[in-house]
């Protein structure tokens, strides 16, 4: 039980810098890339495609600037002069990892959430802490060291990036959480590298998991054995659709980093890769807070490129229907007015009119004007200036004349 932190620190066995990212973190990787760019090959042969790839992008962008605009000027960012305990922490913990140009740090209110996060702008990247995690792990401690680590991880590991060129990727039900979910992984190795305490490191994870009060003095082997002894359908069916490893999970990696040995990987639910088929990997949200707004401001934009063209298309179809109905009861009352005559009508007032065979003029919902041609293999067409007719229909550009 590693609880004491009175304890000598317990460095991780077997890491170094060169095997901090798990190997499976590269298969899927592989996996995903594969997927990812299948759908953007899909999106540049379709124009429509690229509109909204134009589209989302701006929305992405825009989406990530109003966040690092929220950071820079309502969070605290951390040098020598501000909060110097941690920005010294920050710094042994950047070159721990081998990190030459450390990221900005801010510390963040945001609600008395525990968690902190990276992110990237414009070729600059950002580390984010919240004040509350702050406030519990302490500035100087291997929990803190563990945390930033773990964010350091995603920087070096250019995760930021890949998460905006593999999101179609990592949308795609199965693989896309289970990259995801090596992400954090490997993340956790490199955290417990630059702590180079392994107690250190579960206590920030029990922290998460318990809170800021109970959480250093829970007893994380106790917690760690959730992980085989809560197993079940749903709980694999949570682990295949989570972006995340579950906490006992990442507990379990831990504390398994102390000795060496492997960690323990309870079998799952077969029934559960069924379901998690059709479950989409798309849980992007996990950050909370500005993050969470972030992700509003990109599914608003997603949801208006979407539905606008949509929308857009309906209603022209629905316009044209309209239209070519009309025509075909014009071109019908022509044909009528031949039959009854055994002449052709020279004007539309010979069929259009009061005590005519159609009483008043229809027009086109779009504007269109109409216009009647004779052959004399198929009797009369009747077409329209912005839809044309129903037998040779104009493609619909939404353009009145
Ligand atoms: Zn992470
Ligand atoms: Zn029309």
């Amino acid at each position: 039980m590693i609880t004491a932190e009175k304890n000598p620190p317990v460095p991780p066995v077997g890491l170094s810098p060169a095997n901090l990212t798990l190997p499976k973190e590269g298969t899927y990787f592989v996996f995903v890339l594969i997927l990812s760019i299948l759908f953007w090959v899909l999106l540049a042969v379709s124009m429509v495609g690229l509109i909204y790839a134009v589209f989302i992008g701006f929305f992405v962008w825009l989406g990530n600037g109003l966040l690092i605009a929220y950071l820079r000027s309502e969070a605290v960012r951390v040098s020598g002069r501000q909060l110097p305990d941690l920005h010294t922490t920050f710094a042994g913990v950047c070159h721990q990892l081998g990190v030459t140009q450390p990221p900005s740090l801010y510390v963040l209110q945001a609600g008395g959430m525990l968690n902190a996060f990276a992110t990237r702008f414009s070729g600059r990247d950002f580390v984010v802490v919240y004040s509350d995690f702050l406030e519990a792990l302490g500035p100087s401690s291997p929990e803190m060291k563990f945390i930033l680590g773990h964010e350091l991880g995603h920087i070096k590991s250019r995760h930021i990036l890949k998460q905006i060129f593999l999101a179609p990727g990592l949308f795609f039900p199965l693989a896309g959480p289970a990259y995801r979910r090596a992400w954090e992984s490997s993340c956790d190795r490199y955290g417990a590298f630059a702590a180079q305490d392994v107690g250190g490191s579960v206590r920030a994870m029990m922290i998460l998991g318990g809170g800021r009060q109970h959480g250093p003095a829970l007893n994380a082997t106790t917690f760690a054995s959730q992980l085989t002894e809560e197993r079940g359908f749903f709980v694999s069916l949570h682990e295949l659709t989570s972006t995340y490893p579950t906490l006992s999970r990442r507990v379990t990696d831990l504390l398994a980093l102390g000795t060496g040995a492997a960690s323990t990987k309870p079998p799952r639910n077969p029934f559960a890769y069924l379901v998690g088929l059709f479950i989409p990997g798309g849980n992007v949200g996990g950050g909370g807070g500005p993050v969470a707004a972030m992700m509003m401001v990109v599914v608003i934009g997603l949801m208006a490129a979407m539905a606008i063209p949509a929308f857009q298309k309906v209603r022209q179809a629905s316009l044209q229907k309209a239209c070519f109905n009309q025509e075909r009861m014009l071109a019908a009352a022509f044909d009528q007015f031949r039959l009854e005559n055994t002449r052709g009508a020279k004007t539309w007032d010979e069929v259009v009119g009061p005590d005519k065979l159609i009483k008043t003029m229809p027009a086109c919902l779009a504007g269109g004007k109409y216009t009647a041609d004779y052959d004399e293999n198929n009797g009369y067409d009747v077409s329209c200036s912005v839809h044309g007719s129903y037998l040779h229909p104009k493609t619909a550009s939404g353009t009145t004349p």
